[in-house]
């Protein structure tokens, strides 16, 4: 019973179900453990109206909209999504990259003019992941629509982000477009979503021609 008495900081009462639920909630986003969403809760709860209610209200707001976009498969509460309504994006770059995660890590680095495509994934064997299940397909249609002069793969730097990334440059090889691909100064193995923004920016800058 000890998580029930840290709750009796929260009034003098133990903490009522709805805070349990809130705190369970919590605890399973990735990266908070039960531990840290207890601090979150506790913290939420003394800051009603600087914390709990705006997070409320942006909850809300994004639950409604949510969409994924159908051109290129980012998350956003618009679709198209911001990055592919946004004018000043050049549309002949094209970065394709395995999850959304990447498309923002990389989009941080404020280096990429382009456009994207999320791939949903990558191929593996070993999970049994096919082209078909990724949308592959549509990257295709995107390329061969024409006005892209490059398409830049962006995959992990992972044995399957590696094979991806291979299976990609056969599918486009025949499209008059320059294909490029991340320098490997990437860590062995690196996911892009947990690179820092100087390693990524650096691994962008200076991209070559997929071999
Ligand atoms: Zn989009």
């Amino acid at each position: 019973m000890a998580e029930r008495a840290e709750f009796a900081y929260l009034g003098g009462e133990m903490a009522s179900q709805e805070i349990e639920e809130l705190a369970s909630a919590l605890a399973r986003l990735p990266g908070l453990g039960p531990r840290s969403a207890r601090r979150a809760v506790l913290h939420l709860m003394k800051k009603r109206q600087t914390a709990l209610e705006p997070l409320l209200t942006a909850l809300q707001r994004v639950s409604e909209r949510l969409s994924v976009c159908s051109t290129c498969g980012n998350v956003d509460t618009s679709d198209p999504c911001g990055i592919c309504r946004d004018p000043r994006r050049d549309d002949r770059l094209l970065c394709v990259v395995e999850e959304v995660a990447d498309l923002w890590a990389l989009d941080r680095s404020r280096l990429f003019p382009g456009r994207y495509h999320i791939l949903g994934g990558r191929l593996s064997a070993l999970e049994g992941v096919r082209p078909e299940d990724l949308t592959i397909d549509s990257l295709v249609n995107r390329v061969s629509a024409g006005g892209i002069d490059e398409v830049v793969l962006a995959m992990n730097a992972t044995l399957e982000g590696q094979t991806t990334a291979h299976y990609l440059a056969e599918r486009l090889e025949n499209f008059p477009i320059r294909l490029t691909q991340l320098a490997h100064g990437l860590p062995v193995g690196g996911e892009l979503d947990y690179l820092d923004e100087g390693t990524l920016a650096q691994a962008l800058r200076a991209r070559r021609p997929v071999s």
